[in-house]
């Protein structure tokens, strides 16, 4: 590490002392000591630490905020339902909350990808790793209940779908995964479509479709890969897989848990491709981020295949929080902000505000590749040596940037901002300023 850079030159705001604490964090190496931040409240785009300093939460708390922390819609929804009915068994039973979400998703999806053929059942489950788990099950229900030997998926090079076995299977093999690499399935892989590289994605895709194993289903992240790398392509590209994927009769599985809800400028990312998947996954933002809860949206003919009068072709799969009232009242507060407010033209503001500063960054010689979508910008630094997620350039990033109260994890050299929706602009200006700052100090 060079003298004056972060870790070296300048000091750490104490923000906690996890030395005593239980607590085992996720992605957290413990051995490096790095700060761990003790947040005590949150309100809008702000996090409030207990040593009264405040951060600005440039990702959402981990892509998950969309209006703003403590909506006041959603809590109101959420202490309410707490008092009525808390939780209840979901196989044999049922609720408003979860009917009312249930009924909103298809209203919302039908609206914004519309088909002959629209998604049409909703399943729940708690995160999005399950939604995914949820979706290659129904997947492969579907073609074993229709006595079709098709168990391939397939999946897109540097994808990222959760960290369960199943959601790892289906992700990017690395480093986050390798000690689990023996239990992880096989799938079939199609190139990242990078620019210029489109027509060998759809190349391999059609030759897998039509070998002599046919694929069960292709699951995708649309437009963006996130953990991937904030790596984006085209509409025309989604479209083309989808429409390969309907061509060969292969179940198109539109992994929506990141791109959901307004992240890149439409509810849906699909939207943008005009595609509607066979199955979609959504968590995340489905409860404006305040509570866990996921949903698999199916079109019928993948539930009709589940159902009949033999039990044994029924969909087995539960949880024990499945569809809990309290989740589904904060996701149907949610669904109604959408339906009866302007959250597009609050998108539409905030992604404007941002491509105004990336623009200012695309210039910096430390970095390169400005790209956004939405409500999400990302650039990456120039580095020389040591790329990829374990470069030491991520946390040194990600505690200069802390020190300037802002709260942004790299992903390797990618720095990327996906802030809550209520995020005014001076406070993306803050979040743009600390990274400029960091390509100063930090640049190669
Ligand atoms: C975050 C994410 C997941 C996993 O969601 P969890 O709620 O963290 O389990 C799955 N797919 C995508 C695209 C994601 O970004």
């Amino acid at each position: 590490m060079l003298p004056g850079k972060v870790g070296t030159g300048f000091p750490i705001r104490k923000h906690g002392n996890e030395t005593n604490s239980p607590v085992w964090h996720p992605f957290t190496q413990h051995g490096l000591n790095e700060p761990i931040p003790l947040v005590s409240r949150a309100e809008g785009a702000l996090l409030h630490c207990a040593d009264g300093t405040t951060l600005i939460d440039a990702i959402s708390s981990w892509w998950v905020i969309t209006h703003g922390h403590c909506d006041p819609r959603i809590v109101n929804a959420i202490q309410a339902q707490a008092a009525t009915l808390d939780q209840l068994i979901f196989a044999g039973y049922t609720h408003e909350p979860a009917e009312d979400v249930a009924r909103g998703l298809i209203r919302l999806t039908q609206a914004t990808l519309p088909s002959p053929d629209p998604l049409a059942h909703v399943f729940f489950s708690d995160s999005g790793s399950t939604a995914v788990e949820v979706a290659l099950k129904m997947a492969l229900g579907y073609w074993h209940n229709i006595g079709a030997a098709r168990h391939k998926i397939i999946v897109m090079e540097h994808s990222y779908h959760g960290d369960t076995i199943g959601a790892m299977s289906v992700g990017a093999r690395g480093v986050f995964n390798r000690a689990y690499a023996p239990l992880l399935f096989d799938v079939e892989t199609i190139p990242y479509p990078a620019a210029g590289r489109e027509q060998a994605t759809l190349d391999t895709l059609e030759g897998l479709c039509t070998a002599p194993e046919k694929p069960a289903a292709l699951i995708v992240e649309p437009l963006i890969l996130g953990a991937g790398g904030m790596l984006v392509y085209a509409a025309d590209m989604l479209r083309g897989i989808a429409e390969i994927c309907a061509t060969h009769d292969v179940l198109f599985i539109a992994d929506e848990v990141m791109t959901g809800w307004g992240r890149t400028g439409t509810v849906f990312a699909c939207e943008q491709a005009g595609v509607t998947p066979d199955i979609l996954c959504a968590a995340k933002g489905l409860t404006g981020g305040s509570i866990p809860l996921a949903a698999t949206l199916a079109r019928s003919k993948i539930f009709e295949a589940h159902r009949s009068e033999d039990r044994a072709t029924m969909f087995y799969h539960s949880s024990s929080f499945t569809a809990n009232p309290i989740a589904c009242a904060a996701a149907a507060a949610n669904i109604a902000i959408w339906e009866n407010e302007d959250v597009r033209g609050r998108v539409a503001a905030l992604g404007a505000d941002m491509a105004a500063q990336l623009d200012r960054l695309a210039a910096h010689p430390a970095l390169e590749n400005p790209r956004q979508l939405g409500t999400i910008t990302a650039i990456d630094m120039r580095v020389n040596e040591k790329a990829g997620y374990l470069s030491d350039i991520a946390p040194q990033l990600r505690a200069f940037c802390l020190e300037r109260g802002v709260l942004l994890r790299p992903l390797g050299n990618t720095i990327y901002a996906m802030p809550p929706y209520c995020t005014s602009a001076d406070q993306i200006g803050t979040i743009f300023d600390a990274i400029a700052e960091a390509a100063d100090r930090l640049g190669a």
